[in-house]
């Protein structure tokens, strides 16, 4: 899944979870699941070569930022707005935990270097993926984003 529906997923999950303790990790959980939702990314029907060149490294780093955006943005809001300075704590550790795995993964697959426990990581990301064509693999993500908005507003 992209990063920008996976950190809306966490963000949601800090408002409806009011203990951090429950909420950053289940984020974390969530981000397994939500790779279940059957959709389409920058990785997806690639060889390692296409992945490595061209727009798609330009692309998912343009996912990151706009994932760290999202996160920055309802984390102030939580803090300005609604006043809520837990709220707030929450929703930065649950918006990091809900795209970990894929911040921890993506660098290592440009680099030569290999450690072994991401490489671990990376094999079971790769089983709980279930990739879908386009529109519908975007549809799906365009589906949880909304989801995750209306419960977070
Ligand atoms: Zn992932």
């Amino acid at each position: 899944m992209l990063l920008t529906p996976h950190t809306l997923v966490g963000v949601a999950i800090a408002r409806v979870v009011p203990n951090p303790l429950l909420a950053v990790p289940l984020a974390l959980v969530m981000h397994f699941l939500g790779d279940k939702v059957p959709h389409w990314d920058f990785y997806s029907f690639t060889t390692r070569d296409q992945r490595l060149k061209g727009w798609r490294p330009i692309a998912v780093l343009a996912d990151f930022g706009l994932g760290i955006a999202v996160g920055v943005f309802f984390t102030l809001y939580a803090l300005w707005v609604r006043n809520d300075s837990s709220l707030a704590i929450s929703t930065l550790l649950c918006g990091i935990a809900s795209v970990l795995p894929d911040a921890l993964e993506t660098p290592h697959i440009y680099t030569e270097k290999k450690i072994k426990w991401i490489e671990k990581l990376t094999t079971i990301q790769k089983i709980m993926q279930t990739q879908a064509p386009l529109p519908w693999g975007v549809i799906t993500q365009i589906v949880v984003g909304l989801v995750s908005l209306a419960i977070v507003l």
